[in-house]
């Protein structure tokens, strides 16, 4: 739709809020860019990333395409997992020229499970300042149509790929009692949503939020039972890229299971019966309830060895 008269005498203004402010000489901007729709970048963002001398970007192929977008074509230098070290030392020296640097990620906030955090710990470091631009990011996407069972949460990003390492993440997160937030990818994502009730039991929620801002947009509600059969139903649904939040442990499990962390530590060098004894000495939890826990911390352990 072509902005009216109106709403373009409006983006002007806003456009003018953008450039009063402040933007210092030789600061990284950590700059969040779209996740799926082009649209949704900030007025603020493309100020910036038209100010900048230059930009660290995470595949600067891919950031160049959608600053191409925007009319933006600037000068890249490539931070990604493997040289996020080095190519900090070229950003500095950059800044310490009185360059302006813009960090952006493929999709979404550089930091949250993308490329951004060591340079901006080397920037800190060198005592240049950062300056965050606020914007998409696929967490709070979701997290914003998740609804009131998420009063609170924690963001875990990506489990390990491998089952025992999954499995024996998911266990020290069972009693957790803030809703959780993972990433997943399409090829993962039935498996993940499996163990998911196999670490955490059938009766929790789950939003599983794919596509978010894409055409293909989805949102979906269920038990942590129905999930992976809802998935499985549909090919479609397991195509594309994956939030899942899940609701935290009910407030009983919680209390139950405050020693899991030490029962499973001890249980990886001990038996059932050893762990409870050290269990108890150590916390003056009771005995019974310490040794019921520890058999099936361990029972669970053991199928997911089977499960590798
Ligand atoms: N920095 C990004 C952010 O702020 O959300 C995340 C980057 S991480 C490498 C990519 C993962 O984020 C995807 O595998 C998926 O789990 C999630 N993600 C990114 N875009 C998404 C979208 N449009 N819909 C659902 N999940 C998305």
């Amino acid at each position: 739709m072509a902005l009216s008269l109106n709403s373009s005498a409006l983006m002007l203004q806003v456009s003018e809020l953008a450039e009063r402010q402040h933007y210092p000489a030789g600061a990284l901007y950590v700059v969040a860019t779209p996740i799926g729709n082009a649209a949704d970048i900030t007025v603020r963002a493309l100020h910036v990333l038209a100010l900048v001398g230059r930009i660290a970007a995470e595949e600067t192929r891919n950031t160049s395409q959608l600053l191409a977008r925007y009319g933006i074509s600037k000068p890249s230098i490539a931070v990604h997992e493997h040289n996020e070290c080095s190519a900090a030392e070229r950003v500095i020296e950059h800044l310490h020229n009185g360059e302006r640097i813009a960090c952006v990620s493929d999709a979404g906030t550089p930091g949250i499970s993308d490329p951004g955090a060591r340079l901006v710990d080397a920037v800190c470091k060198a005592g240049l300042p950062v300056i965050p631009l606020p914007g998409a990011s696929a967490l709070t996407t979701a997290l914003s149509a998740a609804g009131a069972w998420v009063s609170g949460f924690s963001f875990i990003g990506f489990l390990p790929t491998k089952a025992k390492q999954r499995a024996t993440q998911l266990r020290a997160l069972a009693n957790h009692p803030l809703a959780i937030v993972f990433y997943e990818a399409p090829h993962r994502i039935v498996e993940t949503t499996r163990a998911l009730a196999e670490a955490f039991g059938n009766a929790r929620e789950i939003l599983i939020a794919r596509e978010l801002t894409k055409l293909h947009e989805s949102l979906h509600h269920c038990t942590l039972a129905e999930g992976p059969s809802w998935l499985e139903e549909d090919a479609t649904r397991q195509r594309g890229e994956f939030v899942l939040v899940v609701q935290g442990a009910p407030e009983k499990e919680a209390a139950d299971d405050t020693h899991d962390a030490l029962l499973g530590t001890l249980l990886e060098e001990l038996s059932v019966k050893s762990a409870t004894r050290i269990a108890a000495t150590l916390t003056g939890a009771p005995r019974n309830a310490l040794y019921e826990r520890a058999l099936q911390l361990s029972k669970l352990g053991s199928e997911d060895e089977g499960a590798e």
